[in-house]
């Protein structure tokens, strides 16, 4: 009987592990005022260390117009360990503030100076805005059929950019003091906000969902992004890729979705009640 239930809970937990994607966007290097191209390769080197030590391959989101003649080898580090590359834009526009032609320029120019390291036909469109008119929305989902292209949805909302902006800004006083006060409100942030994520899936599915986590190659995840995976892994999240993750029939509803903002795909269910 002791064993019985030793193995039901096993199941249980197997069965329930919460799983989760990593994806970096904003390769070569995110926002970093003030770093220098070499900074970036050691902080590249860095994640790319971090994320082999928990035997993660993740999707790295190319934003053309951070590419430089120098940094351009950062591209081949992160092919190099494995880890897939799609197209994040060239400039990186509000899609609000553009129209469906420029931004479809945008992806394409992505696709000409970066398409040599591009293994995917994965698109993760900047600042997750997919268009705030029906139009435009349908403009640029036709490019991107056209082009094969699979978008990169998300599912954990999470404001780490913010803790970034305000980390390289201490990162370029020296304010080390700051910088360990902003790292670690980073850590409990990410970890409340997964919390939320991961209990509003099990609301509107019934079930722990697989999650797909945004995060970016900027300086904050070079300092900070062990003690952010080492957290998962002791809350018992199991790491998988994009395209496992995107398995879950969560992501394919709400392709109609309309909005200013670039919603989570939990929070675009929770809005249209469309599962
Ligand atoms: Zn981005």
């Amino acid at each position: 009987m002791k064993n019985l239930l030793l193995i039901v809970s096993i199941l249980t937990h197997s069965c329930l592990a919460q799983q989760v994607a990593i994806t970096l966007d904003d390769l070569p290097f995110g926002y970093s005022a003030g770093m220098s191209d070499s900074m970036k390769i050691a902080s590249t080197k860095r994640i790319l260390t971090i994320l082999e030590e928990f035997d993660i391959k993740s999707m790295g989101f190319v934003t053309s117009g951070n590419m430089s003649e120098e940094n351009q080898v950062i591209l081949n580090m992160w092919l190099k360990k494995g880890h897939d590359l799609g197209n994040h834009t060239h400039r990186h526009y509000n899609f609000n503030e553009v129209s469906a032609a420029k931004y479809i320029a945008d992806i394409d120019s992505c696709r000409l100076l970066a398409g040599k390291w591009l293994t995917t036909n994965y698109f993760r469109y900047s600042m997750l805005r997919r268009g705030n008119t029906e139009e435009k929305r349908d403009s640029v989902y036709s490019h991107l059929e056209k082009l094969g292209y699979t978008i990169a949805p998300v599912s954990i909302d999470n404001n780490e950019w913010i803790y970034n902006r305000d980390y390289s800004r201490a990162l370029r006083n020296n304010d080390e003091e700051k910088m360990i006060k902003i790292g670690n409100e980073y850590i409990e942030h990410m970890k409340e906000i997964s919390l939320k994520y991961e209990k509003m899936g099990v609301e509107l599915t019934g079930r722990s969902v697989r999650h797909i986590l945004l995060l970016h190659a900027n300086p904050i995840n070079a300092k900070y992004l062990h003690v952010l995976l080492g957290w998962y892994k002791s809350e018992g999240w199991d790491f998988v890729t994009l395209q496992e993750a995107m398995k879950d029939s969560i992501y394919v509803s709400n392709k109609d979705f309309v909005s200013d903002y670039g919603w989570s795909q939990i929070d675009k269910i929770q809005k249209s009640g469309k599962k």
